[in-house]
């Protein structure tokens, strides 16, 4: 059997005859990590596929990030490794929900979180990632904000913006918000020193003990910025992993050893290779539904 290293050259000698891009998202293996161009929260992922020069791009993440790379940039190939990758948040909103809500709250303006499929995207009026939801709610002209799918997100985003109605949907992401207040409590137990810091997908019981609220990637920046010399990490454990090899000086910890996407894990060195060697799988959308999420799309890369 081939080791890491191995396959890792394959892909990596691939990826340079093939002239293709291979951006991951922060979730994946730490090995799958190591052979990409770029490694991304949702945001930054979709506008590098956008500005990308090459014309073969893998995104090493799921569902809703191929299509929302293939929304940006129709005249690419955009490739996913595991086609089953998806992500549980992005089924719980249907566009049959979205045309309801909008028919019950005609006057309110629909932001949808990036997480979602291309369908519902083309329902909304803008989408934002967890850094920009914040911004983008304030700058919004509207009074009331329907927010999908994300109930967590949505409810932390409000608690910030008093000013806006907020209509509500019960989407959630399974791994955030399976962390309870009992588990921050017993990690900040075991560790007395360390500062939390927290993605607002999980739960207001467990935000309300946090130093620190932000998407991946401003966790990332406050690990490395923060004087703390211990951070409880409060978002998918691949975080605390990659950020214990980067800063060894500091100790970085899981909430909980059950912080785990199943569908990033999906995202193999094998499936990696597979993806460039194969183009396989390649995303496509009906045309007229990407035309549509397109403008929501780029309304958030926008601001
Ligand atoms: S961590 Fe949650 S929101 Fe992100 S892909 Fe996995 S299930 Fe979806």
């Amino acid at each position: 059997m081939e080791n890491i290293k191995e396959i890792q050259n394959k892909i990596l000698k691939l990826k340079k005859e093939k002239n293709a891009l291979i951006l991951a998202h922060y979730y994946v293996p730490l090995d799958v990590q190591d052979i990409a161009d770029h490694v991304c929260d949702s945001f930054e992922m979709a506008k590098r596929a956008k500005e990308a020069k090459e014309k073969l791009i893998i995104i090493c993440g799921v569902r809703f990030m191929g299509e929302s790379a293939k929304i940006l940039s129709p005249d690419k190939k955009i490739l996913i490794p595991a086609p089953d990758a998806g992500c549980p948040m992005a089924d719980m909103v249907t566009v049959d929900d979205v045309r309801r809500l909008k028919a019950e709250h005609p006057k309110a303006a629909v932001v949808c979180y990036v997480n979602s499929s291309a369908a519902v995207k083309a329902e909304s009026d803008i989408c934002c990632t967890s850094s920009s939801a914040l911004r983008i709610a304030k700058a919004i002209e509207a009074d009331e904000i329907i927010f999908i799918p994300d109930v967590h997100l949505a409810e932390y985003t409000a608690s910030k913006v008093p000013d806006k109605k907020f209509i509500f949907h019960t989407g959630f992401c399974p791994t955030h918000h399976r962390i309870t207040e009992a588990d921050i409590l017993a990690a900040k137990k075991a560790h007395p020193d360390a500062q939390f810091a927290v993605h607002p997908e999980c739960r207001s019981e467990v935000l309300k003990h946090a130093d620190f609220i932000g998407s991946t990637a401003e966790i990332i920046k406050f690990a490395r910025e923060t004087k703390a010399k211990e951070v409880i990490i409060g978002t998918e454990m691949e975080i605390a992993a990659r950020l214990q090899r980067e800063l060894p000086e500091k100790k970085f910890f899981s909430v909980t050893s059950a912080f785990v996407c199943p569908n990033m894990k999906k995202i193999t060195l094998a499936s990696v290779l597979n993806s460039l060697k194969n183009e396989e799988y390649e995303i496509n959308l009906d045309e007229k539904e990407a035309n549509a999420a397109r403008q929501s799309l780029e309304r958030m890369v926008a601001r």
